[in-house]
């Protein structure tokens, strides 16, 4: 039988993954339209939505600031914040 957390425990357990701020400089792959490889960019390049070529098959593309939106909804989800 599985016992639900009590809700002070569960407060906890979620004020400790909010505390854990995601630096700038953390890479986040982005996989490629055409290949579907990833390539590595830093939080920090990202926010400036910048043209990201793919470092397999050098298709180059916009990141939207849709993109950065869902990524970053994301990356909350997963426990990080941004210092911003
Ligand atoms: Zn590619």
């Amino acid at each position: 039988m599985i016992y639900p957390l009590p809700k002070a425990v569960m407060a906890d357990v979620y004020e400790g993954h909010v505390s854990t701020i995601l630096s700038d400089k953390v890479s986040i792959p982005i996989a490629c339209d055409r290949c579907d490889c990833e390539t590595e960019y830093s939080i920090q390049t990202l926010k400036t939505l910048p043209s990201i070529s793919c470092g397999h098959c050098g298709h180059t593309r916009k990141f939207s600031q849709a993109e950065f939106e869902v990524l970053k909804q994301f990356l909350i989800q997963a426990g990080f914040h941004f210092s911003n």
